[in-house]
């Protein structure tokens, strides 16, 4: 250590010292600049940075080492040999750029001590073909101690530089990592001069120096920290312009710079879009691949014509900038492609049923139009078809959506299949399917296309074997014999098929006349049903159920009323079909049952209530739960109610009503078969469930009198009832024959307007009788007025 700072004392001039610790600073900074730019960027490019940081880093450190070397005093002449010093150059860079591609793998601190052994092992190399190229009249003499240690200390210093140059971020990298570059190479330099001696050989020639030492110095200086500059000044011109290039690129936009209209450059985004390269575009005009451009003002729309042919349709935008010190154009042109397609899926969705893909109402109120307009124009004729499927939403509801969707696509792929190809197949919702057809003879062509949906769907639709197969109805209207204009057409044609619905499905009807009138005073009642509970138009009737022998009144029988406005009092048997249609019987009847049980638990004996239930209202799943929940909300007791059903419940999905039942049975409700002799199957059906009481339909008790054949009837379903366990009831009693009959035949209850009317509610009634009783002890309930006769009849 002392003989170092002795050898740099006494043996250096010390102004040259601190010039070659200056370069040796800037040569190591200068290396580092690269190298970080080297991290930054792909492998290809990292080769050369690396390349250029180990350039600079070379030249720092030959350099450092000639400077110290002119600082040098052995006490003799010193002259230099060209071949060798350059040699020592070359190894220096060479070293240096081994020690830093060792450094820059990626293997952590085993890479970084790799590295600054082969540095150390480069800057002695250097050192020793530098001192090999002295021409001096001694003989140098080494201590391989020394040495050893010079190259160790200088080994142990690079492997921290690279330490820190990794590990480091910004200016401390920079400078940590280039201070002790600086350390590292000044150890090495020194200790290595302090290790020899010059041994004085006179006999040795020596070339004359006709250099002065610091004119060489300050040569090598300027030289040195010129080389190193230019290479700082590179790094950062390069990497500003790769920087803008980068952008330029990496802009979504085809970039086309001109000058004098002429292109100059552009570029990778237009040379991808477009196909062209920069050599085959430049100093040509625009024109060449662009259709049109538009001036500076605002975008234009164009195609863009690729090298393989194709047209693209593009947005242009220009502008001006200065490039390159002169006023160029610079053409921004975007690929609208993506776009169009985007705005071309939007439309068809907006236009389109996602599920089919058939056209949905928008579109095919535009086809329509369309379609009566080329008509009117031509002279021609127009069939609008209304399709709806037959049992659609029960399929839906039992086999779940997606089966629902399947059965929507093969309808929209039959309608594909039969319909021409000029004709509009829409989807307008649900299970509603449209067909315009605008070409052929009508009604002729519409009969063919009719019958071949009908055909086409008893093919593919199996109802008997499969029990998702739907059926299909259509309405059809045609141009100009049902209607002028599209609402006219669409609106008979759903007539039509309105009357298909409700005449038998599965069939076509074409639109006329007499269809209108039915269907929109059907319409009509439709739509006034639905406001009829909160307009207090309904209500309800009490017909008295009578104990055939004692007379006695055993309940009531609830039958609902409209008190319809500008029509009067409304017949059930008119308004309850059409309720059932539409589906308004379910809040119907619910009304209803509410306010029979309400009336029925204000009664002072516990007679039955007895409330009529739609077969509609069976559909529901919901059915038993919402009687549970009418009879704990007014308080009756479960026992008190009879619900009567008609066979027709029993037609549809008889197996869940069969199950509905039993569970109105387990709450203790009981359950009459009404209208009983009418329906079909009645025999099966009094097996299958054990009903707590049939009635006689009121047909046959009017015919009674004078016909025999409806008396055996009667009397047939009363023996079957005794066989059954089930008492049975005549409604429709009218007359005191028919009454006698019935009681003969042994019937358990009557019924009739012989033995009361529908009338008010029975509270009200009595509140009434008692009120009338206080006065005089005359009663007028009809009810009562047959209890007269009949005791004399047994008297
Ligand atoms: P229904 O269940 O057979 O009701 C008995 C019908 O016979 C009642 O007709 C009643 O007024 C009538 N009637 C009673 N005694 C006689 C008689 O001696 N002679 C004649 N000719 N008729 C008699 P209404 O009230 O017009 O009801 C007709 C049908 O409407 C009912 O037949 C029932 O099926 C239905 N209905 C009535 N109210 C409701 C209800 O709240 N819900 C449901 N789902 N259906 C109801
Ligand atoms: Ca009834
Ligand atoms: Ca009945």
């Amino acid at each position: 250590m002392f003989s170092v700072i002795t050898c740099i004392r006494d043996d250096h001039d010390w102004r040259l010292v601190l010039a070659a610790v200056v370069v040796c600073l800037i040569g190591a900074m200068a290396a580092m600049l690269p190298l970080s730019r080297a991290q930054e960027c792909d492998a290809a490019r990292r080769k050369l940075w690396i390349g250029a940081s180990a350039f600079a880093f070379g030249t720092g450190v030959w350099a450092t080492h000639f400077i110290a070397m002119l600082a040098y005093d052995g006490g003799m002449p010193i002259g230099y040999q060209l071949g060798l010093t350059a040699l020592s150059f070359l190894l220096s860079v060479i070293g240096s750029w081994a020690a830093i591609l060792v450094a820059s793998r990626n293997r952590g601190s085993f890479s970084r001590i790799q590295g600054g052994v082969l540095m150390a092992l480069g800057i002695a190399s250097m050192h020793l073909t530098g001192m090999q190229a002295i021409e001096t009249q001694a003989e140098i003499l080494y201590d391989p101690y020394m040495t050893a240690t010079a190259v160790i200390a200088g080994a142990l210093l690079s492997s921290i530089a690279f330490h820190a140059f990794f590990h480091l971020k910004g200016l401390r990298r920079l400078f940590a990592s280039s201070i002790t570059f600086v350390l590292a190479i000044c150890a090495l330099h020194f200790i290595s001069m302090a290790s020899i001696t010059l041994l004085p050989d006179p006999g040795k020639e020596v070339p004359a120096t006709v250099l002065d030492t610091s004119l060489l110095a300050a040569i090598v200086v300027v030289a040195a920290i010129a080389l190193i500059l230019v290479a700082i000044a590179v790094v950062f011109f390069e990497s500003h312009l790769t920087d803008l290039r980068g952008l330029a690129n990496a802009s979504q936009e085809g970039l086309l710079i001109l000058r004098e209209g002429r292109i100059i450059d552009t570029n990778e985004r237009f040379q991808g879009l477009s196909g062209w390269k920069l050599a085959d575009l430049s100093g040509k005009a625009p024109s060449m691949v662009l259709t049109a451009v538009q001036g500076q003002n605002g975008p234009g729309e164009t195609l863009l014509n690729t090298r393989n042919g194709r047209e693209i349709a593009v947005e242009v935008n220009t502008s001006r900038i200065v490039y390159r010190g002169h006023n160029c154009d610079v053409l921004a042109v975007r690929d609208l492609t993506e776009r169009r397609q985007a705005e071309e899926i939007i439309e068809h969705l907006a236009h389109h049923d996602v599920l089919t893909d058939l056209p949905n109402r928008s579109l095919f109120d535009k086809r329509m139009r369309q379609a009566l307009q080329m008509a009117k124009g031509k002279n021609s004729e127009v069939a609008l078809f209304y399709i709806d499927l037959d049992r659609f939403k029960t399929v839906n509801d039992i086999f779940g959506h997606a089966e629902g969707d399947r059965i929507l696509c093969k309808v929209a792929s039959i309608l594909r299949r039969v319909a021409d190809e000029r004709d509009t197949i829409a989807r307008l919702g649900g299970d509603e399917f449209a067909i315009i057809q605008a070409a052929g003879q009508q009604p002729a062509a519409a009969q063919k296309l009719a019958a071949a949906i009908l055909d086409e769907f008893a093919a593919e639709m199996d109802m008997a074997r499969d029990p998702t197969a739907v059926g299909v109805s259509l309405g059809i209207a045609l141009y100009p014999a049902d209607g002028s204009d599209p609402d006219e057409i669409c609106n008979n044609a759903d007539i039509a098929l309105y009357r298909v619905k409700h005449g038998g499905r599965g069939k076509a009807c074409f639109f006329n006349a007499e269809m209108d009138e039915a269907t929109r005073a059907r319409r009509q009642i439709e739509s006034e049903l639905r406001h009829a509970i909160t307009r207090n138009q309904i209500h309800v009737s009490y017909q008295p159920v009578l104990d055939a022998q004692s007379g006695d009144i055993s309940g009531y029988e609830a039958l609902m009323r409209w008190n319809r406005p500008g029509h009067g009092l409304s017949e059930p048997d008119i308004f309850i079909p059409i309720a059932e249609e539409s589906g308004s019987i379910v809040q119907l009847g619910e009304w209803v049952l509410q306010q029979a049980c309400r009336e029925a638990a204000r009664w002072s004996d516990p007679l039955r209530i007895a409330v009529n239930v739609s077969p509609v209202q069976f559909m529901l799943p919901n059915l038993c739960e919402r009687v549970e929940a009418i009879l704990k909300e007014t308080g009756l007791a479960p026992g008190r109610l009879e619900i009567e059903i008609t066979e027709a419940a029993l037609i549809r999905d008889r197996d869940r009503v069969m199950a509905t039942l039993q569970r109105l049975r387990s709450l203790g409700v009981h359950i009459v078969m009404d209208d009983f002799g009418t329906g079909f199957s009645s025999l099966s059906n009094l097996r299958t469930f054990p009903f707590d009481k049939i009635k006689v339909d009121r047909s046959f008790t009017g015919m009674l009198e004078h016909d025999a054949a409806a008396r055996s009837i009667v009397r047939a379903i009363i023996g079957l009832g005794h066989s059954l366990g089930m008492p049975v009831v005549t409604e429709g009693v009218e007359t005191e024959t028919q009454r006698q009959i019935v009681v003969e035949e042994g019937c358990a209850q009557v019924q009739g307007f012989l033995l009361g009317r529908p009338d008010v509610e029975p509270s009200i009634k009595l509140a009434a009788r008692e009120g009338s009783l206080a006065s005089t002890p005359q009663t007028d309930d009809p009810s009562m007025s047959w209890r007269r006769p009949t005791r004399l009849a047994g008297e």
